[in-house]
């Protein structure tokens, strides 16, 4: 898939709306459609990654932001007892959307790993 025809990416130009939670220069996160706990919210970078396994050392500051944003975002979101965060890579990975995302996830019971 290319950036062009990506839904994240579309969400980022504001051409599909989305339930935004966060925004800044290089980062967007918004509330995932189908929510598998009681707050679930994705944190994307603004730029097309298709996956983690696509990531190289030029990304190594923006996944360190992305990842520090996911517990302020989280206790912003009244997950003030934990959350769950979830990046899922590749098909065997079970992504489905090939646009990097942390899901960020909690607010009722969630199953053991
Ligand atoms: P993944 O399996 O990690 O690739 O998950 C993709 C996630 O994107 C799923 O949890 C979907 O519910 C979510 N999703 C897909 N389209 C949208 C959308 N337009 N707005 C918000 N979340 C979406
Ligand atoms: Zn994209």
């Amino acid at each position: 898939m290319t950036a062009q025809d990506c839904i994240f990416c579309k969400i980022v130009a504001g051409e599909i709306p989305s339930r935004k939670v966060y925004e800044d220069e290089e980062v967007l996160a918004f509330h995932d459609i189908r929510p598998v706990a009681p707050v679930h919210f994705m944190i994307i970078p603004k730029a097309h990654v298709a996956s983690l396994a696509d990531c190289t050392e030029a990304h190594r500051d923006l996944l360190g932001r992305i990842l520090l944003l996911a517990p302020r975002l989280a206790r912003e979101q009244g997950l003030t007892s934990g959350f769950r965060t979830m990046i899922n890579t590749g098909r065997g990975g079970g992504q489905e959307v090939f646009h990097l995302h942390v899901h960020v996830f909690g607010g009722g019971p969630l199953r053991p790993m």
